[in-house]
């Protein structure tokens, strides 16, 4: 068996954890899988993956240090036997270093790029993105990815650990939206508990990085 928490402290935790019982009711995996939200770290320390959601990275970060959560967050993704997937916030909550630095945002450090913060630009220049997946996904040639407030990564700063899965042309240059580290962490610009009814992303992730 195997346990995948949500991060639930802010953000979109429940429209992860729809996609992923969509996922349990449809598929088979190797092994058995359960979902559990995470708020404590009696809950965390359940768990055998954890998947920190979109929102707003600087109240997930505060509200994980006020709670007394953060240390064992920090001992958590810093753990090579543990999976993690951060979507949008979670990226910058995970990463090493801010472009934009905020003081605000204490972050845990462990994904070894530099993340730009709301680099498309404001609320209202959100965007949905037809992506092809297909060079990391099997056969997913048309994922249209939704794209709020998101951050990019500009830099690996270790390139043996990072690796990049996907990129958007940016003023000339192309930024990185998906990302690997090893072969338990994956980062994700977009949101892909909000593409409705497409549950291929989470599917590849259980498959990828949980069940296996
Ligand atoms: N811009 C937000 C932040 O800095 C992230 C937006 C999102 O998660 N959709 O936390």
């Amino acid at each position: 068996i195997k346990v995948i928490g949500v991060l639930a402290l802010q953000g979109a935790f429940l429209e992860h954890t729809n996609h992923l019982k969509k996922c349990l009711a449809k598929n088979d995996y190797e092994v058995k899988i359960e979902i559990i939200a995470v708020k404590t770290p009696d809950e965390l320390n359940q768990c055998d993956a954890l998947i920190i959601p979109g929102g707003e990275s600087t109240s997930i970060s505060l509200i994980s240090q006020r709670t007394g959560l953060y240390p064992c967050l920090y001992e958590f993704v810093h753990s090579p036997e543990k999976v993690i997937w951060g979507t949008c916030a979670g990226l910058i909550f995970l990463s090493a270093h801010l472009e934009n630095e905020n003081a605000l945002v204490k972050t845990l450090g462990v994904l070894k790029v530099d993340v730009r913060r709301n680099a498309f630009g404001r609320q209202a220049q959100s965007f949905t993105q037809m992506c092809d997946f297909s060079n990391f996904i099997p056969d997913c040639h048309d994922f249209r990815a939704t794209f709020i407030r998101a951050p990019v990564i500009d830099k690996i700063l270790d390139p043996a650990a990072v690796k990049s899965l996907y990129e958007l042309p940016m003023n000339g240059k192309n930024v990185i939206v998906a990302a690997q580290q090893g072969d338990n962490i994956l980062v994700t610009s977009f949101h892909p508990e909000l593409s409705e009814n497409d549950i291929r992303f989470h599917d590849w992730f259980i498959r990828q990085f949980v069940s296996n």
